[in-house]
């Protein structure tokens, strides 16, 4: 036991530089939403230069002065570390100056890509200042130990803990009690709120990006005694820190600094019982430990949908719909084909290395461009199939073709894996699982020397299809044309492939999940299928790309796989444009050892410097093209080549009015009893029992906060909800949201989720997709279009609509899929008068045609008019229920609406005579 307990505190180390690094994560993510991946070369940078002024020299980070300044003589622990510090500070300072600062308003991964840059622009200054081999620093703290049982503990790293810890204490104090504190916590939630504490979110932002590269700074040379200085492991450092920053809900400095300290001490233990005993496998068990806690954490936090009210950032720029592209094709083709006949040796290299890359950039055009999942792990499951290629050619005798098809659906089998924690975990902490289980898999699999061939290697046959040679072969003719020939096929089979699933429903579906979730699912769209449909998809893309990675190198190694290559090809892929087969292309061009990268090499000499030259190109390009380079290329109009697959929405052959129905009027077509919803301490619903009947409109009002919204979202599926709810007889007890509205339930939202990257007609025929109807969609799409008067809104991103379009955008969605029923949620809100009467017409116009509604709704005009029948909410329980005559007479309805206006509910017997008369005239 007490071996244990030792093996803890040896940890504490490690732990410490991860809760300082975690901490500093907080503070920048706080102040200017930045995730910095760039937060472990600060640390590693401020301890280099702490680690040269020890040694009487301080390091000059600008190319073309001197390396470094000598100041003749050694500095002590004190000065080092406060000139050191001081370095960190202006570093923070100058990257929030001259990149965040500008990128306020960019999307949360273009920042990310930004601070990946970053991280590579720090990096490579380090290697070519300093150059990369170990340094060791003298100890900072005095060398003791104590005894734990039989083992001796170095009180070093029980020390470094507590300076961590009370670091964290200070920030703790100074977030809690000051006012720049206070102002910081504002600034996390708006700017306005920032402004609001007196303080401007410029200047919390300065203060938090200096504060927070000291503290990287500082626990970067507190480690250095304990870790020799080397670039990979501190940039690694960050994994975990990152791991911590999630348990910590990037916001809780107490819970990250905690979660910090506990990864390295488990960290330290896994080691201990790695010598314990032989089953544990030989490495990736300390990865294994950040792995392990942000799954555990996050999926036990996580919700198979998002919450109402989550916030939906629009991350990503508009996936093109790709149109006719036979003759760009061919013509990329055949300008492909003549320029690697006439190159050879490093030219033609860097031609299949672009075209390999490419391939790589269309896995990523699917999970993250379509799906909208950023994964990070991308290259990683090219490692997996390429080391599986090796297997099943060494140890199984497979040959090609059969390998590398295999070892890709292995890929995706391990792809699905990765996509498991997709189902309950969205956006940036699903990022960093990826992220997680690429650093575990690279560790576990690459790395280990049970696995990975050993000294050997892992080989990798060479390629042969019917006795021809495909393999890329050695010496004078390397590389073979046969070879770059079975790329380029291979590239030209998955991109048209992408084309294909752009154009398909699961294209539009996985767009939809993109956009909004929720709105995905009331559509009944599977969200948890799609989303492991596009991990699949995309990790037998980056499969096939590692097959051909491991016939490039005949042989599969850990080096071109690692998870920093990765996350630096992952960035290249977002800078050239992720949401687009053009720009899954172009990273491949832009891709390391690709034609961009060669002819920078060759012509504009950057030589020593490639490596920071093209870290700030990164930076520039992400920062001028949050969106990409494709989005910024012009859209050549080629002319269509008889695509079959063609199906323009013919949205002028309108049909005028929609097809009734047919529904026993006797039956309930959607009947509802025993709801009740408590959200902790507040029942939003108790006890709500109704029924709609076929050809009925049924009005659901109340005041504010009535539990109104809370009802629909119970009986939909999207709140946990008691009691029962049967749609034409049959229960739908248990559903998800999906199942339920496939079934013939259908809704729209208050705050009208529209997919604002598809066009108005791409929405409604998400919507019409799963409709059993008889109609084909088409004419299902632009019939609703028609009713709706929405046809000449048809090619319109949903994003550049009115608030009243977009209402009318969000019921067509609805409609289009012919629902027994539909709840509809507020769908005058934003309309005027006029426009909320045209709305009542086309309502009950719709209802005539044997479509049941549920109408929520605010404007009493509207409802007493064209409901056959109202129910009254108030404080979640239902207070009165009739004609609209009846509510207008009923008395607990006239107090529940006291401070409203209430003008409408006692509307007179002429004003609505007028009212329903002026709707038929303009019928
Ligand atoms: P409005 O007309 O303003 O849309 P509503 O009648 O639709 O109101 P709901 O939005 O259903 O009312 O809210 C009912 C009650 O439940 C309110 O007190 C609200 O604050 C509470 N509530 C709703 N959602 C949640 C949630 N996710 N967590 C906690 N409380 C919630």
């Amino acid at each position: 036991m007490t071996d244990h307990i030792s093996f803890l505190f040896l940890g504490l180390g490690n732990g410490a530089v991860y809760a300082a690094l975690g901490l500093a994560l907080v503070m920048t993510f706080k102040s200017s939403g930045v995730v910095n991946f760039a937060t472990g070369t600060v640390a590693l940078y401020t301890a280099y230069t702490y680690a040269l002024l020890r040694t009487g020299e301080f390091m000059v980070p600008i190319p073309g002065l001197p390396k470094t300044v000598d100041l003749g003589q050694p500095l002590g622990v004190g000065p080092a570390m406060a000139i050191s510090l001081v370095v960190a500070a202006v570093l923070g300072v100058l990257c929030y100056a001259l990149i965040f600062r500008p990128m306020r308003t960019a999307p949360v991964v273009a920042k990310a890509v930004a601070s990946i840059g970053l991280m590579i622009v720090i990096q490579a200054l380090i290697a070519q200042r300093v150059g990369t081999g170990l340094i060791s620093v003298e100890p900072i703290f005095r060398l003791d130990s104590f005894a734990i049982g039989d083992r001796n503990v170095p009180t070093d790293r029980v020390w470094l803990a507590v300076a961590v810890v009370a670091i964290a204490i200070a920030a703790l104090a100074i977030f809690r009690l000051t006012r720049f504190g206070v102002a910081t916590e504002a600034a996390a939630e708006s700017e306005k709120g920032a402004y609001l504490t007196g303080l401007s979110p410029d200047r919390i932002a300065f203060s938090n990006w200096a504060l927070s590269s000291v503290v990287a700074g500082l626990s970067g040379i507190l480690i250095a005694p304990l870790v020799a200085l080397n670039p990979v492991a501190y940039s690694l450092f960050i994994v975990p820190a990152l791991a911590a920053t999630l348990v910590g809900n990037f916001s809780s400095i107490a819970l990250t600094v905690a979660a910090g300290i506990t990864i390295g001490a488990l960290q330290a233990e896994t080691t201990n019982l790695q010598s314990l005993y032989e089953w544990m496998p030989k490495s990736g068990t300390a990865e294994a430990v950040s792995l392990l806690l942000i799954l555990g954490f996050l999926v036990l936090r996580g919700r198979p949908l998002p919450d109402r009210g989550s916030v939906v950032r629009k991350t990503l720029g508009r996936a093109p719909r790709p149109n006719n592209i036979a003759i760009p094709v061919l013509l990329s083709l055949g300008i492909v084909v003549v320029a690697l006949l006439a190159t050879a040796g490093s030219y033609r290299a860097a031609i299949i290395s672009s075209i390999i890359f490419a391939v790589l950039g269309l896995s990523q055009v699917v999970i993250t461009g379509y799906a909208g999942q950023i994964s990070l792990a991308q290259l990683t499951l090219a490692g997996v199939a390429a080391y599986s290629v090796s297997v099943l050619n060494q140890h199984l005798g497979v040959p090609f073709p059969f390998a590398p098809i295999l070892a890709a659906l292995f890929a995706t089998m391990v792809g699905v894996v990765v996509g498991l924690p997709a189902l309950r975990v969205r956006g940036l902490p699903l990022t960093v699982v990826t992220l997680a289980l690429a650093v575990f898999v690279e560790a576990f699999w690459f790395r280990n020397s049970d696995l990975n061939g050993g000294v050997d290697g892992s080989p990798v046959d060479t390629p042969r299809l019917f006795g021809i040679d495909l393999g890329i072969g050695a010496g004078e003719s390397y590389p073979r044309i046969p070879f770059a020939l079975l790329c380029l096929a291979v590239l030209t089979a998955v991109g048209l492939g992408v084309a294909w699933l752009r154009r398909s429903r699961l294209g539009t579906d996985m767009l939809a999940v993109r956009a909004n979730e929720r709105s995905a699912a009331a559509a009944g769209i599977d969200v948890s299928r799609t989303k492991l449909f596009a991990f699949a998809i995309s990790a037998f893309i980056a499969g096939l790309c590692g097959a051909l990675l491991g016939y490039q190198h005949s042989m599969a190694t850990p080096e071109p796989f690692t998870v920093f290559l990765g996350i630096s090809v992952f960035a290249i892929i977002y800078v050239a444009g992720i949401t687009s087969i053009t720009g899954a292309i172009l990273a491949g061009i832009m891709a390391p050892g690709g034609v961009l990268y060669l002819l920078v090499d060759r012509f504009l000499g950057a030589g020593d410097y490639y490596a920071v030259t093209s870290g700030v190109l990164l930076i520039v390009t992400v920062m001028t093209n949050p969106d990409g380079i494709a989005s910024k290329l012009p859209r050549l109009p080629w002319p269509a080549w008889n695509w079959k697959g063609r199906t323009e929405i013919p949205v002028t052959a309108a049909i005028a009015a929609p097809v009734p129905v047919s529904a026993d009027p006797a039956a309930p077509a959607f009947a509802v009893s025993g709801i009740s919803v408590d959200y902790g301490a507040v029942k939003a619903a108790t006890d709500i029992g109704f029924e709609v009947y076929p050809g009925e409109i049924v009005g659901l009002i109340g005041p504010n906060g009535a539990g109104k919204t809370t009802v629909i979202d119970a009986v939909t599926g999207f709140a946990v909800a008691t009691g029962s709810v049967r749609l034409a007889g049959e229960s739908l007890d248990g559903q998800a949201p999906h199942r339920r509205s496939r079934s013939g339930l259908g809704r729209s939202f208050q705050d009208v989720e529209l997919y604002d990257d598809l066009t108005v007609a791409e929405n409604v025929r998400v919507g019409a997709a799963r409709s059993h109807s008889e109609l084909p969609i088409a004419q299902r799409v632009s019939r609703t279009l028609s009713v709706l008067g929405l046809e000449d809104l048809a090619e319109r991103e949903a994003a550049s609509l009115s608030q009243g379009q977009r209402q009318l955008v969000s019921m067509a969605r609805v409609l289009a899929a012919e629902p027994k029923v539909a709840l509809l949620d507020e769908p005058a809100a934003g309309l005027d008068n006029t426009e909320s009467r045209w709305l009542g017409q086309k309502l009950r116009s719709v209802r005539d045609s044997g479509t049941a509604i549920l109408l929520v709704d605010h404007d009493m005009e509207l409802v007493l008019t064209i409901c056959d029948r109202v129910i009254v909410l108030d404080l979640g329980r239902v207070i009165a229920s009739g004609t609209p005559e009846e509510i207008r007479a009923h008395p607990d309805v006239r107090r529940a609406y006291l401070g409203m206006p209430t003008d409408a509910v006692e509307s007179t017997p002429e004003s609505r005579a007028a009212a329903t008369a002026e709707q038929e005239a303009s019928l």
